[in-house]
C-alpha cells in the first residue's frame, strides 16, 4: 500500500490511498488531529449527490487497509491523530467485518472513532448504536419516503429507520444517546421545501437527538446543487423553532478539499 498527498490546504490534507490490488480510496486529515478514513472501495447505497458511490461498490476494505490509513497518515504528519471518523468513501455498516473490530483496535490506541451511516442493514445499526463509538450520525436527508428513496436509494426507509431508533434509544445509556445524531444535507429543489423539512422534523424532534445540517459540496458526478445561503438559514431557523438541536457542519468539512461526499474511489484496472 502507498499513501499519496494530493491536496495540502491550510486546514485539511487530502490523501489518495493506493491499495495493493490497484484500487484507490481517499482519506482526509482535518485540522491536523482528525482523520476521515474510507471503509469501502466505492459504495452500494448510490446516493445521487455523492462522488464516493458514483461507480458502485467494488469491495469492502480489510482491517489491515483501515489500520494502514491511520498509521500512514499519522506518519506523514507532524502531530499525533486524536480522533478518527469512518465517514469517507463507503458505508461503514456494510463493511462491518472490518469496521467493528477496527473500533476496538482504535480504542486500544486511545483514538475515539465516530462514523456516518445511512443506517442499513438495520440489525447492524441496532448493534452499532450500543457500540463504543465516539459518535454515530445517521444520514436522513429527507422527511418523506419518496425523497428518501431518491436521495438514499439503498438505505433503509425512514419509517423503519425511525422505528428502530424509537426501540433502541430507550435501551441506550445516556452517554450513547448523546453521541447519536441525525444528518440532513440540504439540496436545492430536492429536499429543501418546507413540507419536506416539516416531515423530517415530525419524525426527528420527538427523539431529542442533535441534527447536523449539512451544506452541499458540488461534485462532477452529480447535477445536484446546494440552496441559496438565505434558504439554508431559513431551514436552520425552521428546525430550531420546531425544537430541533441543530448543528452546522464544521468549517473544515465545508472546505473544497475536505468536503463530505466529495471523496472518490477508483476501481482497480
Ligand atoms: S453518501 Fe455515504 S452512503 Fe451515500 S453513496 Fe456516498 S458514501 Fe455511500
Amino acid at each position: 500500500m502507498r499513501l499519496e498527498l494530493v491536496d495540502q490546504g491550510p486546514v485539511n490534507a487530502r490523501y489518495l490511498v493506493h491499495l495493493d490490488d490497484g484500487a484507490q480510496v481517499e482519506a482526509v486529515r482535518y485540522r491536523g488531529d482528525t482523520l476521515c478514513l474510507s471503509s469501502q472501495v466505492g459504495c452500494a447505497v448510490a446516493c445521487p449527490f455523492c462522488a464516493s458511490g458514483a461507480n458502485g461498490l467494488q469491495r469492502p476494505l480489510t482491517e489491515a487497509e483501515l489500520h494502514y490509513q491511520v498509521e500512514a497518515v499519522e506518519a506523514a504528519g507532524t502531530e499525533p491523530l486524536r480522533r478518527l471518523t469512518l465517514s469517507g468513501v463507503g458505508e461503514p455498516l456494510h463493511a462491518h467485518a472490518a469496521t467493528r473490530p477496527f473500533l476496538d483496535w482504535a480504542r486500544a490506541r486511545g483514538l475515539g472513532t465516530s462514523l456516518t451511516t445511512s443506517g442499513g442493514p438495520l440489525p447492524r445499526l441496532r448493534e452499532w448504536l450500543h457500540a463504543p463509538h465516539n459518535g454515530l450520525t445517521l444520514s436522513c436527508h429527507a422527511g418523506t419516503e419518496a425523497t428518501r428513496a431518491r436521495l438514499v436509494p439503498k438505505g433503509p426507509p425512514l419509517g423503519e429507520l425511525f422505528a428502530t431508533l424509537g426501540e433502541e434509544l430507550p435501551r441506550m445509556t445516556n452517554k450513547r444517546r448523546k453521541k447519536t445524531a441525525l444528518a440532513y444535507l440540504v439540496l436545492a429543489g430536492a429536499n429543501d421545501a418546507d413540507a419536506e423539512v416539516d416531515a423530517f422534523l415530525e419524525r426527528a424532534v420527538p427523539l431529542g437527538l442533535r441534527v447536523h445540517l449539512y451544506g452541499y459540496n458540488p461534485v462532477p458526478t452529480s447535477t445536484h446543487r446546494g440552496p441559496a445561503p438565505e434558504r439554508f438559514d431559513a431551514i436552520e431557523d425552521r428546525m430550531r423553532e420546531a425544537g430541533a438541536r441543530v448543528v452546522r457542519s464544521s468549517k473544515a468539512r465545508r472546505r473544497p478539499n475536505g468536503g463530505c461526499g466529495t471523496l472518490v474511489a477508483l476501481r482497480r484496472g
